[in-house]
């Protein structure tokens, strides 16, 4: 999405009379307590948290960054990142891999290696971003698992064991970790909402509902991490939920039934025929 489009969403959501608090935390700066005492219902839409550590000595080296990280960058057009790197090695195997090597190499890096621990097959990542990223210059790595980031000042290379455990190093001065992302387990707790085995907070598929009542979740933190598409579809089925949950037997305001019933795709939005057809 565009950064106009995102603050032209943003002003619609003024004109409908939102609030927005930006720069405070949940939890933190504003405990959870005080949410459920001043507000009828809440949504949680915590989204997926920070990249998860390789657990391998090196990672603190100046030069290690993680993917998110270095994609708000590029998305930010932070102009100190073009040529800042003359060769990156990108560990991990998905779309935000993908994302990060083929933004390594429009930055300018000369060589950018993309390093995965399993096999082709098993990468996670689109066979077309794989492609593009194969265009741009990137080279794929597969069954090559770090086992130290080299340097002694800042990140000189990576050292790989290969799947018949023979070591071999690839140079680098950057390393962007993209080994998925960790979950937020302590809001979830901090809610008292019950959990899935792996952290997700669980709902009702229908209502986006959770173990307490009035407290609604969605998006990434519910579905593990899928995409936009996604997440906004959760935030529309909330909201009926929520209308349903603090309105019950009351009807939704006539304005609302078209989108009421996209929900869940059971309908299609009614094709209006194009002028001169
Ligand atoms: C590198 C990358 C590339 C992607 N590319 C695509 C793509 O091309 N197309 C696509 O459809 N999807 C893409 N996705 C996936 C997409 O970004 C997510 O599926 C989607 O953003 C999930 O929306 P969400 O609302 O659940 O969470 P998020 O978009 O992650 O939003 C969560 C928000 O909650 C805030 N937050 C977290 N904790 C707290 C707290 N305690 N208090 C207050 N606020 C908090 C966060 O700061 C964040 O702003 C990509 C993801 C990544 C990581």
């Amino acid at each position: 999405m565009s950064q106009s489009t995102a603050i032209d969403e943003m002003r619609f959501l003024f004109q409908l009379g939102c609030d927005v608090v930006s720069g405070k935390e949940v939890g933190r700066d504003v405990p959870v307590a005080e949410l459920t005492a001043d507000f009828d219902a809440v949504f949680i839409g915590i989204g997926l948290s920070d990249t998860r550590s390789l657990g391998i000595p090196g990672e603190d080296l100046p030069g290690v960054t993680d993917a998110l990280a270095f994609i708000e960058r590029v998305k930010g057009r932070d102009k100190k990142l073009a040529n800042s790197s003359k060769s990156t090695v990108v560990i991990g195997g998905g779309n935000t891999a993908i994302d990060a090597t083929t933004q390594s190499v429009r930055t300018g890096a000369a060589k950018v290696v993309m390093a995965y621990r399993k096999g082709p097959e098993d990468l996670s990542a689109y066979d077309f971003e794989i492609e593009h990223a194969k265009k741009d210059g990137a080279q794929i790595l597969t069954h090559a698992t770090p086992v130290r980031i080299l340097g002694k000042t800042k990140v000189e290379g990576v050292e790989f064991q290969d799947a018949k455990g023979k070591k071999f190093t690839v140079e680098a001065d950057r390393v962007i970790k993209a080994i998925g992302q960790t979950k937020h387990f302590g809001l979830a707790k901090a809610f008292g909402l019950a959990q899935h085995d792996d952290g997700r907070i669980k709902v009702d598929a229908g209502t986006l509902e959770t173990s307490k009542k009035k407290i609604f979740a969605g998006g990434d933190m519910v579905n593990g991490g899928k995409e936009v598409v996604n997440a906004a579809a959760d935030g529309k089925r909330a909201a009926w939920g929520i209308q349903q949950a603090l309105f019950p037997g009351h009807p939704a305001p006539a304005e609302c039934q078209y989108w009421i019933s996209t929900i869940d795709g059971r309908k299609v939005a009614p094709i209006k025929p194009r002028s001169g057809h």
